[in-house]
């Protein structure tokens, strides 16, 4: 067990100490108990049931305009942690270029909880596997072949103590379901259809998501209609159409086009050698067109209820809701504190007032990187799904990726989904198999052309986001509402 007090003193003297040895900056995380529990049943059998908990300290210290970093996993070597730290710090201090300043921010007293009105780890696990095992009866048929039910629940609580006298405590927890069926198409491939559980923004996210029928387990019957709808279609004949994406499909579009390259620490280089670069360099910011007049993007949104919704980031700062893109021009991005002055100045001027709040680590032995926290694309004025669908002439509506191929500057895309459905003269014809798309970011942002209002606005959870080096698996939102690309090369050539 944790004696949070000694921790707490010893934390405190750890940031006075590397302050007295000429640090700038120091701050020190604890994380108490991250707690991820994963049941997965696979054809009505429970295949994985993993509880994963972990406790530990990770110190950071900026000294000589460089950061150094330890973790550990010994509550007892908080001292040492604060030693080891400093030494990497002075190590790495002289190879800095641009050193890293993570200007001023008053040190404030806070806490942030989830909202929660069910704990899942409150429940009996059998009351859990209990739900998975109703939805699996429910999607079970004899021409369905395979039959997946996923629930991940995780919590954190998160003590915060840094060098300006900021003291945050934090309680997380986030709830992840899936439901998917396969079964095997007209020409012998196997199709499939999924859902995952979404979130309306406001309210609660304990088990009382997953267990909201409309949320999750009212999908079921829906989800078996369209996995037979697909398996005697045909498959989408390759043209240029205009493109109606669900918010199924939305999100991994906004998370992989505009969320990843508008992080500041691809922007600048640090993620090539890993997660990639961005299309957007630092001058960009501001006057960058990155889509249509109807483009309005924002970070955070201030939804309540979501991975994406955590209070204050690892910096310290309180999450901002802030525009990354007004009317289709490139206002922000994404950012921590210890980037902004390093932006600005290889832009030579100022592009980033202040931090975005979106340093985020995984856990503590891992160091905050610029992360998405929810990015979402506001709802517009162009009525429903089906408003939308009756304004259109010759196109097709897609949900859900089944396959995702990005260019390392996220400069182009090609997605492949679960599902299409073909809108000739403003009506929704018939199902199309295999459906992809494809384009190169800006132009394709450029032809958005129709958004929907907040009846087609929803917030999607990302469970695996990874980035980093050594790689940092992270869950965050994005909020999207029902999209139109005009003109978009879609389906396969023969
Ligand atoms: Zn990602």
């Amino acid at each position: 067990m944790c004696d949070t007090e000694r921790v707490q003193r010893e934390a405190q003297e750890g940031l006075s100490w590397v302050m007295e040895q000429g640090a700038a900056y120091a701050d020190v995380r604890v994380h108490l108990d991250d707690t991820a529990e994963s049941l997965v049943m696979y054809d009505g059998n429970l295949e994985q049931n993993e509880t994963l908990s972990q406790q530990g300290l990770g110190v950071r210290v900026l000294w000589g305009g460089a950061w150094g970093f330890c973790g550990t996993s010994d509550l007892r070597r908080v001292h040492d942690c604060f030693a080891r730290s400093l030494g990497n710090a002075r190590t790495a201090a002289a190879l800095v270029a641009i050193p890293l300043e993570m200007g001023e921010m008053p040190g404030h007293r806070s806490t942030y909880q989830s909202p929660v009105q069910v704990d899942p780890f409150s429940l009996p696990l059998n009351e859990r596997i209990d739900l998975l095992r109703g939805l699996d009866a429910r999607l079970r048929e004899d021409w369905i072949q395979r039959r997946i039910v996923m629930a991940t629940t995780q919590k954190k609580t998160v003590q915060f103590w840094n060098s300006e006298g900021t003291c945050i405590e934090k309680r997380l927890t986030n709830v992840f379901g899936t439901v998917m069926i396969m079964a095997p198409d007209k020409d012998g491939q196997m199709q499939r259809r999924s859902h995952n559980l979404y979130t309306r923004g406001s309210g609660t996210r304990g088990w009382e998501m997953i267990t909201d029928r409309e949320l999750f387990g009212n999908h079921v019957d829906r989800v078996k209609q369209e996995l037979a709808d697909l398996l005697p279609a045909d498959v989408l004949a390759h043209g240029r159409r205009s493109v109606i994406l669900l918010p199924g499909q939305a999100w991994l579009q906004v998370h992989e086009t505009i969320g990843h390259p508008l992080e500041l620490d691809r922007i600048l280089g640090y993620e090539l050698s890993y997660a990639g670069g961005s299309l957007v360099t630092p001058g960009d910011i501001g006057t960058l067109r990155y889509g249509s007049e109807r483009l309005n993007v924002s970070s955070f949104g201030n939804i309540e209820n979501s991975p994406g919704s955590f209070g204050f980031d690892d910096d310290g700062t309180p999450e901002r809701d802030y525009l990354l893109i007004d009317r289709g021009i490139l206002v922000n991005v994404l950012s921590s504190r210890a980037m902004v002055n390093e932006v600005n100045h290889v832009a030579g001027r100022t592009v980033v007032k202040e931090s975005g709040g979106a340093a985020r680590a995984t856990t503590f032995y891992r160091t905050p990187l610029e992360r998405m926290t929810n990015v979402n694309i506001l709802p517009g004025t162009d009525g429903t799904v089906e408003d939308i669908v009756a304004a259109t002439v010759d196109g097709i509506i897609v949900d859900t990726p089944t396959s995702w191929s990005i260019g390392s500057n996220r400069e182009h895309f090609h997605f492949g989904c679960e599902i299409a459905w073909e809108v000739k003269d403003g009506r929704r014809t018939r199902v199309l198999r295999n459906p992809t798309y494809q384009g190169h970011t800006i132009e394709f942002y450029n032809a958005l052309d129709a958004v929907g209002d907040a009846s087609s606005w929803r917030v999607e959870q990302v469970e695996n986001c990874g980035k980093g080096e050594p790689n940092q698996i992270m869950q965050l939102g994005h909020g999207v509402p029902v999209v139109r690309f005009d003109n978009v090369l879609s389906g396969e050539k023969g």
